[in-house]
């Protein structure tokens, strides 16, 4: 990374604008009853805008503006064209890639090291992918009697509503964009409120990519008013959601109140990372398990929240956790030093504190932070914190906190860790830390979760499907599998 400052990004910051209309039609516009809603930086708890705060009616004008540019536009009718178009949009996402950095930054309190270097470059990367497969997606031919031909051929379900969260507001929305636009629909993006300027600027940049007007648009606004708009909406025909287990279960409701629009759901989760009684690698297990819970602040879907540690490793994997844990202090988010940013919202860090008490109630044992700080920089700031003589049963072992805070379980044998893993409502991810690859193997099928990491955590690449089971949704993110969620396949049979 460059060598700026604290202070050189924080002036950069101020430098840029912040986007606060609605992309809808190809217009940048306010919200039609004239309604905002406030923007915070984490870092300081300062308001530094108000966004157009869309409900029903705004909802209403995008949909019909994605039907007509969906209808008339050459964009579903040739790959060639959004091959191009998407590529071009990838291009100016990298080209902009500090100002994307200073406006994820500045939503959502991530150190900008992480924006810069994580966030901006993955979503490049992504819309990239999706552009350069989709011309190399093809159809089947079907097994018939030798007087009919059957084809099965994939057509885009039309007009899409993506609704993303805040933890990762740009990739979560080009985890969406990417497969929905490649594959021709027409897409109505609404980000959450927590952290819309991304989304708005990828919605502007979209255009100047080329993507006809109203194939994408952008509408924040608060969940109950513009996510729910969409998701009753009767001419919206798929909805791909990224969130919580509890508004993911008011999709489902919405689909069935409305059209029956096809739903996909990513939503929580409380993975565990078993630590079996053979694993010596302890080093990289508490690396792994350490960037697994408290990078991005704990604010991860896939966080391995759940330490599952065999008795025979605990003590010494669970000093060297706290070694990393010491090191890891949270810091203003435009020190390019900064490994550990702020908590998103004051909301969210009450009650990421609210768990920390309610652990201590239950009966486990802080062993390390747990309290706020740097207070005097009025951000949202919490330390690493961990909790040892969890219980499963407890509620910081079955709840998600979405924050910095692991919970330590300790078991004995691997059925007993294996037990525990799946002794939850959640099915996102888990890590197994082994050295015997027969056990890895049983461990790995055994337990049941979208994603499972043997010997490491949270890797990830476009060409693997990332996703849940169980509470943690259905429907998978990236890799050619998501072009299912966006896609119908469509039988023609022709007789000769
Ligand atoms: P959230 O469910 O509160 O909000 C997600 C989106 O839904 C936002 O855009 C929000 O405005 C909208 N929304 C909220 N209430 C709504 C309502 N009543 N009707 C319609 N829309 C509504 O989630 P969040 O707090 O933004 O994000 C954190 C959650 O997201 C965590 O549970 C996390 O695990 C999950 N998440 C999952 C993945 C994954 O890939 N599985 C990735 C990132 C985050």
């Amino acid at each position: 990374m460059s060598d700026l400052t604290a202070a050189d990004w924080k002036l950069r910051s101020s430098s840029i604008s912040l986007p606060q209309h609605a992309v809808i039609a190809g217009r940048k516009v306010p919200a039609q009853a004239g309604a905002s809603f406030d923007c915070r930086f984490p870092g300081t708890g300062q308001v530094i805008a108000k966004v157009a705060a869309c409900s029903s009616p705004d909802v209403d004008l995008a949909v019909r503006s994605a039907r007509r540019a969906f209808e008339t536009t050459s964009w579903a009718s040739s790959p060639a064209v959004r091959r191009k178009a998407l590529l071009r949009l990838a291009e100016l996402v990298a080209a902009n890639e500090e100002e994307l950095a200073l406006l994820e930054t500045l939503n959502v309190g991530k150190p900008i090291q992480s924006s810069l270097t994580g966030d901006v470059p993955a979503v490049a990367s992504c819309l990239s992918w999706y552009a350069e497969a989709i011309d190399k997606v093809y159809g089947e031919v079907a097994t018939t009697e030798s007087d009919f031909t059957a084809l099965m051929i994939r057509e885009p379900v039309g007009v899409v509503g993506a609704i993303v969260p805040w933890n990762y507001p740009l990739l979560m929305a080009a985890w969406k964009l990417g497969p929905a636009l490649a594959a021709g629909n027409a897409v109505i993006l609404k980000p959450a409120e927590q952290s819309p300027f991304s989304a708005l600027r990828l919605g502007e940049l979209a255009l100047e990519a080329g993507i006809p007007p109203g194939i994408l648009n952008v509408v924040p606004g608060l969940g109950a008013a513009a996510g729910k708009a969409l998701g009753l909406h009767m001419d919206v025909d798929c909805i791909g959601f990224t969130g919580s287990t509890e508004v993911g279960r008011l999709f489902l409701q919405y689909a069935g109140l409305s059209n029956i629009k096809q739903v996909s759901l990513e939503l929580g989760g409380k993975s565990p990372q078993v630590v079996l009684g053979d694993c010596t690698d302890l080093d990289a297990a508490a690396r792994g398990i350490c960037e697994g819970i408290f990078d991005n602040s704990g604010q991860i879907c896939n966080a391995g929240s759940r330490l599952v540690v065999d008795e025979a490793v605990k003590e010494e994997l669970l000093s060297r956790i706290l070694q990393r844990a010491r090191a890891l202090v949270p810091a203003d988010p435009f020190d390019p030093d900064s490994r550990l940013g702020a908590i998103v919202t004051e909301q969210q860090m009450d009650r990421v504190l609210g768990y920390v008490q309610r652990g201590q109630e239950e009966g486990a044992e802080l062993i390390f932070g747990g309290t706020r700080v740097l207070t005097e920089t009025g951000g949202y700031f919490v330390e690493p914190t961990v909790f040892d003589g969890v219980r499963n049963t407890m509620r910081i072992a079955r709840e998600e906190i979405f924050g910095p805070v692991l919970s330590v379980i300790t078991v004995s044998g691997v059925e007993e860790a294996v037990a525990v893993a799946n002794d939850t409502f959640y099915g996102l991810a888990a890590g197994i830390w082994t050295n015997n690859v027969k056990t890895a193997f049983r461990v790995a099928k055994a337990v049941r979760a979208g994603v499972v990491w043997v010997n490491c955590f949270d890797v990830g690449r476009m060409s693997v499907a990332f996703g849940g089971v169980k509470q943690s949704g259905f429907g998978r993110d990236k890799s050619l599998h998501a072009l299912d969620k966006y896609s119908y396949v469509k039988s023609v049979w022709l007789a000769h």
